[in-house]
């Protein structure tokens, strides 16, 4: 049942979307579903076991996707993270989604950002608790524009990078994934009934670090298209 506008005792918040380059259309964003530790050479360098472990997830909200271009320093935190990601957006769903199949149900692909407040993930890590305060804070989720995949088909390999202030911090090849983004979408879809609007953020290559305010993050994913971001 969808209700009319009339309907809310308050205003509606905006439906959280991403333009699709080249055009004046949005993409409408449900939700987020991050891959933990998807690169070995990450794995290792945050003290993992780069061996193929079933994947992970943790969920950003939608609203935290900006194209702002600025990526506000948030609250409580000395230690703020870049991981540059490669963003798999959805246009079909389902259930046990067999890999096979799984990319005709991808609309596009974009550049990301999982902003991360390393300190208090590390905190949470270290309790047992959640992963919410140090991954799903508000704008979070700097995004490029989307390209669709009926014009670049699927890139299952092709360079990834991020520079900050011009300097090369992290580099990778999106071929490094443990999970490739057929496996992820079929993994996915055996815990969670994914939908149209469902964004994938799909991990990040080793290179991590911290970022200040001032500085700019400028990154990309081969066939794909870029990010910058500055840090305010
Ligand atoms: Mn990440």
């Amino acid at each position: 049942m969808s209700a009319r506008p009339s309907d809310f005792v308050i205003e509606a918040p905006a439906i959280p979307s991403i333009p699709v380059k080249g055009t004046e259309q949005r993409f409408p964003v449900r939700r987020i579903y991050c891959v933990g530790r998807n690169y070995a050479d990450h794995a290792i360098e945050m003290g993992h076991d780069p061996n193929r472990e079933p994947p992970f997830f943790f969920q950003k909200n939608p609203d935290a996707l900006i194209t702002s271009g600025e990526f506000p320093y948030p609250t409580k935190s000395s230690d703020v993270h870049h991981e540059i990601e490669l963003v798999v957006a959805l246009a079909k769903g389902g259930s046990n989604i067999p890999a096979e199949r799984a990319l005709d149900h991808v609309y596009g692909y974009a550049v990301g950002l999982d902003m991360t407040r390393r300190d208090l993930q590390g905190e949470a890590k270290k309790m047992g608790r959640p992963w919410e305060i140090g991954k799903s804070f508000e704008a979070s989720a700097p995004t490029s524009a989307l390209v669709p995949a009926s014009e670049i088909g699927h890139p299952l390999k092709g360079a990834i990078w991020l520079d900050v202030n011009g300097a090369r911090r992290q580099s990778g090849d999106l071929a490094q994934m443990i999970w490739n983004v057929p496996d992820t979408i079929a993994y996915l879809s055996e815990f969670f009934t994914l939908a149209p609007g469902d964004v994938i953020m799909t991990g990040t290559p080793a290179g991590v670090g911290p970022v200040q305010r001032g500085d700019v993050l400028s990154g990309g994913v081969e066939g794909i298209g870029t990010i910058e971001v500055r840090v305010v």
